[in-house]
């Protein structure tokens, strides 16, 4: 084998880690991943692990190891590697071809390289229509508690995470936050029309505000890291209804739930909606290249286009990588494989096994407050108590995942919303996953949860 211990030396010296992982790094090696294949990967140690968060943020949905998607990078860099959005590309033609096929309703496409990228795409979008049409008012952006949108400073101007967002203010104005939408920490007590109550709730800060300044709402369909949150019946319909009624704009941030995690092509496909903007990123191409869209439907692209007063208006904006071929390479080959293999119709099914399964550790662990999830995207959110909803330590669901890892099995922890309590078990699998699989990861959290509640 072999030894990798001058590569984990150098790393220990010069690599800035999230940071908690550097306070780990202090006393235990820094972990390496030297090759994946399916769903496995391996350190520099020789480990083997089942990863059961798709390359830990939720990327890899097609798997480690696909030699096409590499291919298709590789013979795209070698024939034209790049050249300024200006020009175009003929996976990035193709590419987009397919994507708006899967998008009823929605027309055109803008390439970045990141999640955060593409959502300041969007709200680029929403203040250039706020200025150009509307003489400056409709500027602001409504973004939801608990939701999510990027790491820049004004990506996270929009996001609803205290912990996330501590320390980097001062933040971008004109974002308004408006209140979440998370059932089993209901703001409205015990009621059978949640999601209803929780989209009236925006209304009433739309009000507050003024219609005539809100230009658009950015949501996630699921809330990813802010507890993988999944909101009830009637929430998307009655907000869009409201979106129309004060002429808002509706953008989805598909950038976890993009290209199939949920089971259909978008979550936001669940429901009967039509969003005007669309941003998605991570699973785009499976993390095999950097590759971002923000996506809009034609009569968003209408207002640049025909734009009387500012001709140029839709040419302002260029990401210099944007233009980079190898990103819409890998994007086309990594949505062929999923229609190849019917990787949709797989997550369906194996996401109804694993909620099942899932269901079977909440009966035994009474720690379990709450299961859900859509699809492979599924969250154990661990209590002390199930009537006081009261949030375990951090360190509880931390000592969880890290009994998985020594079992072989990786998962991840994520509440960042909770202030301080990351305490919902996130699994994400690759969208290629068996029910041996999935078998494997919850006998580990099985166990851990026993060990962890034994003490
Ligand atoms: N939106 C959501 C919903 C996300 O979860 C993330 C990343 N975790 C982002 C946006 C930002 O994406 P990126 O890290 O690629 O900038």
């Amino acid at each position: 084998t072999n030894d990798f211990s001058e590569v984990i030396e150098n790393d220990r010296a010069h690599v800035w880690h999230h940071l908690s992982q550097h306070k780990k790094y202090e006393t235990v090696d820094p972990m390496i991943m030297i090759e994946g294949k399916g769903i496995h990967v391996w350190d520099a140690k020789g480990n083997k692990y089942l990863d059961a968060v798709s390359g830990g943020v939720w990327t890899v949905n097609v798997g480690y190891g696909r030699e096409t998607i590499a291919n298709a990078v590789r013979d795209q860099l070698v024939k034209m590697n790049y050249f300024a959005q200006s020009a175009g590309s003929i996976p990035g033609s193709q590419f987009s071809k397919k994507l708006i096929e899967k998008m009823p309703g929605m027309s055109r496409v803008y390439f970045s390289n990141s999640g955060s990228e593409a959502n300041e795409k969007a709200y680029k979008i929403v203040r250039q229509i706020a200025h150009n049409k509307y003489g400056g008012k409709k500027h602001k952006i409504l973004y939801r508690d608990r939701d999510y949108h990027g790491t820049t400073i004004t990506a996270l101007s929009s996001s609803g995470q205290a912990q996330r967002k501590d320390q980097y203010g001062p933040f971008t104005p004109g974002f308004v936050e408006v209140p979440h939408c998370c059932e089993y920490r209901s703001q409205y007590g015990e009621c059978d029309d949640y999601g209803i109550k929780a989209a009236l709730a925006i209304e009433e800060v739309i009000l507050r505000e003024g219609p005539d300044t809100v230009g658009a709402i950015v949501l996630e369909p699921v809330t990813a890291g802010g507890g993988v949150i999944t909101p009830p019946e009637g929430y998307w319909q009655k907000v869009q209804e409201i979106c129309k009624k004060y002429d808002i704009l509706l953008h989805i941030d598909e950038v976890v739930c993009g290209l199939g995690r949920t089971g259909k092509w978008f979550g936001y496909q669940h429901y009967d909606i039509k969003p005007d903007i669309v941003t998605m990123a991570k699973g785009v191409a499976s993390g095999y290249a950097a590759i971002s869209c923000t996506v809009t439907t034609e009569a968003v692209f209408n207002e640049f286009k025909n734009n009387p007063s500012d001709p140029m208006s839709y040419f302002r904006d260029i990401s210099t990588f944007g233009g980079c071929a190898a990103g819409p390479a890998a994007a086309l080959e990594n949505m062929r494989i999923i229609e190849e293999e019917n990787l949709l119709d797989n997550v369906t099914r194996m996401g109804a096994y694993l909620m099942d399964r899932l269901h079977g550790l909440k009966d035994k662990h009474q720690i379990v407050g709450d299961v859900r999830g859509k699809g492979l995207f599924c969250g154990l959110e661990l209590v002390v108590d199930r009537k006081t909803k009261q949030p375990v330590d951090e360190s509880v669901a931390q000592a969880v995942v890290a009994d998985c890892f020594a079992q072989g099995v990786i998962i991840g922890a994520t509440n960042r919303s909770l202030h301080g309590h990351n305490n919902t078990l996130c699994l994400s699998p690759a969208l290629i996953c068996t029910k041996a699989n999935l078998d494997e990861i919850v006998g580990a959290i099985d166990k851990a949860l026993t060990k962890v509640t034994a003490g």
